[in-house]
């Protein structure tokens, strides 16, 4: 049931209008949703995860306004190239042979590491529909069928490709001109294509002359041996788990220029009618400033995180503190913020909160449904936490319903039982290495080293205090100080 009493619209920030719109549903009280899901040719880095945060998030604020949610996260397990266009190898393929392992071992290993990422990250992954490219084969060739009934398609002497000069509309999601992105191409183009932004709907196996490996996953078609383009399977796992239009589609702001334009042209050439309301895009996570990049090596996974001492739910809580549409730069010191402010609200809930219940404060919730509805304002959601905490109008077991109401769309771990908020941070008795930890402490540990060392110790105890404060123990030990997290 939705909050009727007191409605606050829920504005997203829509790609397709380029401006904050009120999202009204197409069915009453559900809202379909799909996201582009993982390439599972590796583990997902953060920047992909916060995509799936995102939409989960997203997914929260739904059900927190009273909908109930369909949600698809497409696996794409064959089809995407390494150009992201129409050439180069197909990921999948190429992961299977950098492990020396049949293509079916490295799609379960990263599907299932993908899936145990996002139960971490405290993503319901038993509420969301995770359809594989490869399990609707016959989906997308039925799709690409139709496409060439009503005269979308042509041939080329490696694929069926799709016409998109025939769709006036075409490039119209983030107002995209086709002839800047021919302008920024890397790749070498098909020269049978009629035009630039044509793409592959169903690309033909290479002749065994050609090719020194066979490919592992191909599939007979009414037009050869081969297997699908990327673009065509959201279209088709999206109309077939979800119908012919849907409310919500997302994707990193990557997407937009190619993949969402291709999968509007494709499903609305087929079905006549508008595919998306609301397209929405979550902008990139960079890290120390640069793009994810394998070649940078500055690729960092949630294992990292895990191995550092962090837990999973400090980087959710560092998402949330940024907005998702805007560049989020990911440093260890930041995560290290997020890590000690978490463990602070956690700490306040369990040991000054108590375990009784009050009741949920009108007030401070209306204003949290206002930050959430108005295009996913987590940030201002977060601060409005630590306000409430200061809030001495409160009482303590009002605090504690209040915020257990919010987490419902943060998604922090506040309703877990308080033995497993624990069990979360269970490391937080550990040493952490210098290299995790935030600049500021590190350079307070300094100074008070420095003014040990001249035999200030009134300073280095007024150091230690600062310290404390900021949530830091320090210990002098045989083999020099120790910094542990309080
Ligand atoms: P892929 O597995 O490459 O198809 O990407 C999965 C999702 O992550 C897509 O929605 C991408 O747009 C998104 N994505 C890729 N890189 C980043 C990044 N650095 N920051 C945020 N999202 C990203
Ligand atoms: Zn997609």
């Amino acid at each position: 049931m939705k909050l009727t009493e007191n409605i606050i619209p829920i504005l997203l920030k829509n790609t397709l209008t380029n401006k904050k719109d009120v999202f009204i549903s197409r069915k009453k009280d559900t809202v379909t949703m799909y996201n582009c899901g993982p390439t599972v040719y590796d583990y997902a880095h953060i920047g992909n995860l916060r995509a799936y945060v995102f939409a989960d998030s997203l997914r929260r604020v739904f059900e927190y306004n009273g909908y109930s949610v369909k949600q698809v996260i497409n696996i794409t397990d064959v089809g995407h190239l390494t150009s992201d266009a129409d050439e180069g190898e197909d990921k999948i393929e190429s992961g299977a042979k950098r492990e020396g392992l049949k293509v079916s071992k490295i799609i379960k290993r990263y599907t299932d590491a993908f899936l145990e990422d996002l139960r971490k990250l405290n993503i319901n992954i038993d509420k969301i529909i995770f359809p594989k490219a490869t399990e609707h084969i016959q989906e997308q060739i039925v799709f690409i069928q139709t496409l060439e009934e009503k005269g979308y398609t042509y041939k080329t002497a490696d694929g069926i490709y799709f016409d998109t000069s025939l769709r006036n509309d075409y490039g119209k999601l983030g107002n995209i001109d086709t002839k800047k992105l021919k302008a920024g191409a890397r790749i070498k183009e098909n020269k049978e294509k009629r035009n630039f932004a044509d793409f592959a709907l169903w690309k033909f196996s290479p002749p065994p002359d050609k090719i020194e490996e066979k490919r592992q996953q191909e599939w007979n078609s009414p037009w050869g041996v081969g297997f699908p383009g990327w673009h065509i399977e959201c279209s088709a796992m999206s109309m077939k788990h979800l119908g012919k239009q849907i409310d919500i589609h997302t994707g990193g702001v990557d997407h937009i220029s190619v993949h969402h334009n291709n999968e509007i042209a494709q499903t609305e050439s087929v079905t006549g009618k508008q595919f998306v309301n609301y397209w929405m895009h979550n902008e990139h996570i960079t890290i120390e400033g640069q793009k994810i990049s394998k070649s940078i090596g500055n690729t960092i996974y949630l294992r990292n995180i895990i191995d550092s001492n962090f837990s999973p739910l400090s980087l959710r809580y560092w998402f949330l503190t940024s907005h998702y549409n805007t560049r989020a730069n990911f440093t260890w010191d930041a995560l290290g913020g997020s890590y000690i402010a978490l463990f602070k609200l956690h700490k306040y809930l369990i040991e000054e909160c108590g375990a009784e219940n009050g009741i949920i404060n009108k007030e401070y919730q209306k204003k949290f449904q206002t930050f959430i509805n108005d295009d996913l304002d987590t940030p201002k959601a977060i601060a409005l936490i630590w306000d409430m905490l200061k809030d001495d109008n409160l009482s303590k077991k009002d605090k504690r319903s209040t915020m257990l109401d919010f987490d419902k769309v943060l998604g922090l771990g506040f309703s877990e039982s308080n033995k497993k908020l624990l069990e979360m941070f269970k490391d937080k008795g550990k040493k952490l290495t210098v290299g995790k930890l935030p600049e500021e402490i590190k350079k307070l540990a300094d100074e008070r080293e420095k003014a040990r060392e001249e035999k200030n110790f009134i300073k280095a105890d007024e150091i230690r205090d600062k310290l404390k404060e900021k949530g830091y123990e320090i210990k002098d030990t045989a083999q020099g100080a120790e910094i542990t997290v309080k």
